[in-house]
């Protein structure tokens, strides 16, 4: 009894992990690492759905005109005229280039958000929130990490 007991529960699990397996190949191939000189907390995030602590951004400060790029493609993402400051201690956008992202509901730390990922690198960037304060109503909080904004000349 116990034998099949056992059996039922090792096809359980296995049928589990045959039914994760598609998806998980499906995701981690479209993420690829560009730029060999990301740095751990940068991986951490772009490539583990890590978060930067709060307020540690030196972007948050940043109101020069300007575009935001992905930290490892540099797929161009956000236009500086998007930034505001959300007071979250997170680099905020209300709208991001179109085609710059592609989104996934994410369902970790008991919540249902939406995560958002560069839809060239597959790179995690952050989550966007339906709380915005401008007419989009988006509020894209992204990982300053994950960002390298280029000033217009
Ligand atoms: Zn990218």
């Amino acid at each position: 009894m116990t034998i099949r007991r056992d059996f039922l529960k090792f096809l359980g699990s296995s049928f589990l992990i045959y039914l994760s397996l598609p998806y998980k190949l499906l995701y981690s191939a479209t993420k690829k690492i560009i730029n060999p000189n990301l740095s751990e907390d940068q991986k951490k995030i772009m490539f583990n759905e890590g978060t930067e602590r709060a307020f540690t951004s030196k972007l948050l400060k940043e109101n020069r005109r300007g575009f935001y790029h992905c930290a490892n493609c540099e797929a161009k993402l956000f236009a500086s005229n998007s930034k505001f400051d959300s007071g979250t201690g997170w680099p905020s956008f209300s709208e991001a280039l179109p085609g710059a992202f592609k989104t996934k509901i994410d369902y970790s730390f008991g919540m249902k958000r939406v995560e958002y990922h560069c839809a060239n690198c597959g790179a995690h960037h952050g989550h966007v929130f339906l709380d915005g304060p401008s007419a989009t109503g988006k509020r894209f909080c992204n990982n300053g990490l994950c960002l390298i904004f280029i000033p217009e000349n």
